[in-house]
């Protein structure tokens, strides 16, 4: 159980971490298809663990290369 545990706690600070990130960047709209919320860029369901730990906009391949094209277009 303890081991349980401990990922979970593991996950939590990486969610954490993600959610200040995703706090100081510009806030975009959530696409929203039936009730569910999905990636801006391909339109796939978003897991819904990450739509609440880090309020995402994005699925995770997506965010990625988003990230890496913000980085970019700053440099
Ligand atoms: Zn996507």
């Amino acid at each position: 159980m303890t081991d349980q545990f401990e990922q979970a706690s593991k996950l939590e600070e990486l969610a954490r971490r993600e959610a200040i990130k995703n706090q100081q960047r510009n806030k975009e709209n959530p696409l929203i298809i039936d009730g569910k919320r999905h990636c801006l860029d391909c339109e796939d369901e978003i897991l819904p663990l990450r739509v609440k730990s880090v309020n995402a906009v994005r699925c995770i391949g997506c965010q990625v290369h988003h990230e890496a094209l913000e980085r970019h277009q700053r440099s």
